[in-house]
């Protein structure tokens, strides 16, 4: 038997682990013990991922869709269509009519060929990822305050933090190592933990604070908290002069943040929000940790503002143990923007919109880039397409049909597509609307790189050939560039980072030879004699000075009333990941948690006459679904579902107001009822 050490496929914290290989066959997996943050640990869904690579509903073979039904093809015969198809419809609307989604579960070079091939081949800025719906706001928000947009610490740091802040984040469940490993050995040495969440979470019961806040009020807690800091002398004075700039603007808008002010609009008391301003402000240092409580709201770019303006207020940035720490969703999430698949940004966060950048793209890859605007965010392209503008997509690796809000109108969106192309291992929902269907082979079948939430760029290594007539996604988007006349061609993914180095200034020093060595390198990373970084902004921020930009509260799009009362929250459980389509094909996960539930608390059930385990419907403005009841410690007034269940999908309900600076959607509030079923 021999072992492949690779990274798990599923969630940021990057865990690593051997794939056993006998025979040409994966037979199991242990988890590293010399990892630096899994440490001998998985989850249950990193643990049993090995599960999936067998199962038989993998994709094998390309499919294409003739008289209403899925026939299997040869690959020249996919790769014939697309090619036709592609160039008839640039030909007649132009490239901007045809977009690109690419997978945060995919590499890093995958993810680079996606952008580069949706720029440089199909001639269209309109390519992006599901970072879109999850972490957009932190890009845009740590981009403004500080210059880059990623988590600014390290994983291990947090162990070292005397108080740990969790806003909008619930590690237990959505990154569990990291919980387990680090934010409860901390609390259980003493550091203080704050916890802000709707939902009384597993950590919520450890925590010194918690605040079960009024969802879409966090603005309103943070500003009133940072009110009183300078009310009461607990700012960093000296950070605050040497550092940053913008704060007397901020002190004028918190001036009007009384405690009482906050308390009202977060619906907590003015006591806990003191207690926790006094906590967070002498326990240094500080880390803040949050995640898409924070981030998935029509004002999700000022909540991460507010919250990189707290860490700034208190000189908690740019030393060991403290930061703003935005703890990604997918494995290669951070990679994925890293990449440039963003409409707002080519490789390296180099904004499209930056003449010298394109110049330095248009000149190695020798093509004209397309326009930067009209930007179109993949939470814009349902529009687009019904507005009959946008008429090709190709899809790679993202349930779309699942994970967008306000579901009715994507569907109605992807039946009105000229053409579609959807790149997957499973088939999934999203498949269903395709005129094409290319089999990807899974992480276990292709070498490339991850990075994880704490810029960790990690090798994933090859333990078995692809099943079947599957691909790797940077040869089947070589292959197709070539068929469309782009001279796009790698011998291995080694070449492909070779490209991204020479392009990318903080990937500089990221060699494949060095990432062999040890368990990865963390950007930024310049140059190959460079060490890779710990913690950000040390002496400088990135963009020189840290920013405090005000930011005002502003209530949520849709407010519970008379007809719909409750506040509807949606989010991750920790037994399913994504949309489901690894981890509810492993027996375990499945049996755990087999259908979808809604989350009341015992007044609100009580009031609908609702049981623990009763069959619910749950309705919004949009659509209505049946979830299963369960009665726990949640905020009265508020629900929560997870999104992930295709048979019963929460986004059927969510709302599509976005971010107008970023895009997101504010899948964290709307407003619902319950009926009783039968
Ligand atoms: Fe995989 Fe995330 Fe679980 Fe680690 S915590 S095993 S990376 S899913």
């Amino acid at each position: 038997m021999k072992e492949v050490l690779t990274v798990c496929p599923y969630c940021g914290v990057g865990c690593n682990f051997y794939l056993q290989v006998e025979n040409g066959k994966v037979k199991g997996l242990r988890p590293s013990k010399e990892h630096p943050i899994n440490r001998g640990s998985l989850c249950p869904k990193g643990a049993t991922v090995h599960q999936v690579i067998y199962h038989p509903d993998r994709l094998t073979k390309p499919l294409i869709k003739k008289g209403g039904s899925f026939k299997e093809a040869s690959w020249d015969e996919a790769y014939s269509l697309i090619a036709a198809k592609f160039a008839e419809l640039k030909e007649r609307y132009g490239g901007k009519s045809l977009g690109l989604l690419s997978s945060s579960m995919a590499t890093n070079e995958d993810n680079y060929l996606a952008q580069k091939f949706a720029r440089a081949v199909l001639g269209t800025n309109t390519v992006d990822q599901c970072a879109r719906l999850c972490h957009a706001s932190t890009v845009a928000g740590l981009i403004s305050s500080f210059g880059s947009g990623a988590m600014t610490n390290s994983i291990e740091e947090l162990g070292g933090a005397k108080c740990l802040f969790l806003i909008g984040s619930n590690p237990a469940e959505a990154h569990p190592i990291i919980a387990n490993n680090f934010i409860k050995p901390a609390v259980r040495a003493g550091a203080k933990l704050i916890v802000a969440d709707p939902r009384r979470t597993e950590l919520a019961k450890r925590a010194d604070i918690y605040l079960p806040l009024r969802p879409g009020s966090d603005i309103a807690l943070l500003n009133a908290m940072m009110n009183y800091m300078i009310a009461e002398g607990l700012h960093d004075e000296g950070f605050i002069r040497d550092r940053t700039e913008g704060f007397a603007e901020l002190r004028e808008v918190l001036s009007r943040y009384t405690l009482e002010r906050g308390a009202e609009a977060s619906g907590l008391p003015e006591e806990l929000i003191r207690a926790a301003a006094e906590t967070y402000a002498k326990n240094s240092p500080a880390s803040i940790v949050y995640c898409m409580g924070i981030t998935q709201h029509h004002i999700g770019t000022g909540n991460v503002i507010s919250i990189a303006n707290l860490a700034m207020l208190t000189g908690n940035v740019g030393k060991e143990a403290s930061g703003v720490n935005p703890l990604r969703g997918k494995n290669n999430v951070q990679g994925a923007c890293d990449m440039g698949v963003l409409p707002e940004f080519l490789p390296g966060y180099r904004s499209m919109g930056d003449g010298a950048a394109r110049g330095a793209f248009e000149a190695a890859w020798g093509v004209k880039l397309p326009d930067y605007e009209p930007m179109i965010w993949c939470t814009r392209m349902w529009d687009e397409i019904l507005a009959g503008r946008l008429k090709g997509l190709y899809i790679i690796g993202e349930n779309i049909a699942i994970t967008e809000a306000n579901l009715s109108k994507v569907e109605r969106a992807l039946e009105m597509l000229e053409f579609l192309v959807v790149q997957e291992v499973f088939p999934t929902r999203t498949a269903e609307f395709a005129d094409v269907i290319l089999p990807a082979c899974s992480f276990a079948e292709k070498d490339g790189t991850f990075t994880s939430t704490e810029r960790r760029v990690q090798k994933v290594r090859k333990a078995i050939e692809p099943l079947g007539e599957s691909k790797p996604d940077w040869l089947i988007l070589c292959e197709l560039a070539q068929r469309l006349g782009y001279p796009m061609a790698y011998d291995s993914p080694a070449e492909i980072m070779e490209e991204i180095r020479r392009l990318v200034p903080t990937y500089g020093g990221i060699t494949y030879k060095r990432l062999e060595e040890g368990f990865g390198l963390q950007w930024p990373c310049p140059s190959e004699d460079h060490p890779g970084t710990k913690f950000l902004h040390k002496d400088r921020f990135t963009r020189g000075l840290g920013r405090f930009q005000p930011v005002e509260h502003r209530p949520p799009a849709e407010e519970p009333d008379e007809e719909y009362p409750l506040v509807l929250t949606t989010g991750r459980i920790l037994m399913q990941y994504g949309a489901g389509s690894f981890t509810r094909r492993v027996p375990a996960l499945e049996r755990a948690n087999p259908e979808n539930f809604i989350e009341l608390n015992s007044e609100d059930a009580g009031r609908y006459h609702i049981k623990e385990g009763d069959k619910v419907r749950v309705i919004s403005r949009r659509g209505e679904i049946i979830a299963k009841a369960r009665i726990t410690e949640i905020r009265p007034g508020t629900a929560f579902m997870p999104f992930l269940y295709q048979e019963s999908p929460a986004n059927r309900l969510t709302i599509d107001t976005l971010d107008p600076i970023c895009g997101i959607p504010e899948f964290k509030v709307c407003a619902a009822r319950i009926e009783p079923v039968g």
